[in-house]
């Protein structure tokens, strides 16, 4: 006999923001236990606010097959990235579902779990948020806010020819897991389980890289910062475009991981292609001027930083700002761009 599911109607809003999303909240005394009307949050005085949002709807940045605990933890890495690309300390988190009447109180329930879970290991409360019913796609808003010492946040903007281009831990996977789950890559060894989870599991669990985020920004290493969300040569073009200059990535030295490097052994293009213009890897890029190698080498030890090339003055013909050069000193053409919106 299966699990008797229970319908979200037959519960109700209240009682179900009060069994699953109050016991996120208890820390957070502003958040009155989710029973007032909105949240009072204080921070120092010399700190400033970072806010942020992502919008998840299904079937657009999650597989309609994917579990509601795996929904919880793309949801939050993506905010929790974009506070990361910030150098924020994240702090509170605001949640808006729209739940459709596919979705039960099993539902809810395991994905207020998973995503309890993940709050605890940054250290972020549940602040307050909304729920509602639709007709449409399940759709889940988390709004993230962090703090930062006024005037310190890491911008997109500051980039300088000369400066150096760093990625952090390996590129690529997330996308290909997710070609994984969508049963793809039917040429890869498919008997090599383990890799093939590990790159799904970096699809399903991104790790935003806050640590990182709060060293650039404590230590004033970077001069421009982003995290990786729709792909290395879209973000890096963003970048660009913001800081007005231009960019060259050596193809060699962009970080794949062992998993994709096995799999893929035959195909590395496929692989390399993926770490170009796949998105959802959610790690941090950051350009640094050359006399800060020692600070970088520093921050390494705890998570692993990979040189991939250099920002150069804006170039003023139509070719793209960011190039990519194979081995051989030749330009590569990339075929799979990164994820954007409305196109
Ligand atoms: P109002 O009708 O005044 O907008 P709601 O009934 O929508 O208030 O919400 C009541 C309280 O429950 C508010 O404090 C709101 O922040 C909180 N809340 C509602 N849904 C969620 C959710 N999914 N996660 C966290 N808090 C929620
Ligand atoms: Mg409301």
């Amino acid at each position: 006999m299966g699990e008797k599911k229970t319908s979200i109607k037959s519960i109700g809003e209240f009682d179900l923001i009060a069994k699953y999303f109050m016991p996120l909240a208890n820390d957070c005394d502003g958040a009155f236990s989710l029973l007032d009307d909105g949240a009072v949050l204080d921070i120092p005085e010399d700190e400033s606010i970072v806010v942020t949002t992502d919008c998840l709807v299904e079937g657009v940045h999650f597989l309609h097959s994917i579990s509601p605990e795996h929904v919880a933890t793309r949801a939050l890495g993506a905010n929790l990235s974009d506070l990361a690309a910030m150098g924020a300390t994240p702090r509170w988190i605001f949640l808006s579902l729209q739940l459709p009447e596919s979705k039960n109180e099993q539902w809810v329930s395991g994905f207020a779990k998973s995503l309890g879970k993940m709050m605890g290991r940054f250290g972020v409360s549940l602040a307050g948020g909304d729920t509602v019913s639709t007709v449409g796609a399940m759709g889940v808003t988390i709004t993230a806010i962090g703090s930062i010492k006024k005037g310190s946040a890491l911008r997109r903007s500051g980039a300088k020819p000369g400066d150096e281009i760093w990625v952090s831990g390996t590129l690529g996977d997330a996308d290909l897991g997710l070609g994984f789950l969508k049963k793809n890559h039917l040429n890869a060894d498919l008997s090599d389980t383990e890799s093939i989870n590990h790159l799904i599991n970096r699809h399903l669990c991104p790790e935003p890289r806050v640590a990182l985020g709060k060293s650039l920004c404590e230590n004033a290493i970077s001069t421009a910062c982003i995290d990786i969300s729709d792909g290395l040569l879209a973000d890096l073009g963003h970048i660009c475009a913001v800081s007005n200059v231009s960019a060259t990535i050596n193809m060699c030295d962009v970080p794949l991981s062992l998993a994709a490097k096995k799999l893929f052994a035959g195909n590395i293009d496929n692989a390399q292609m993926s770490a170009l213009g796949g998105g959802d890897d959610y790690e941090l890029l950051f350009c640094s001027g050359p006399e800060n190698s020692s600070k970088i080498a520093a921050l390494g030890k705890s998570i692993p930083l990979s040189k991939i090339g250099v920002i150069s003055e804006k170039s003023l013909d139509n070719t793209p700002a960011v190039k990519v050069v194979g081995q051989d000193g030749r330009l590569i053409e990339v075929n799979h761009h990164g994820w954007e919106h409305l196109k």
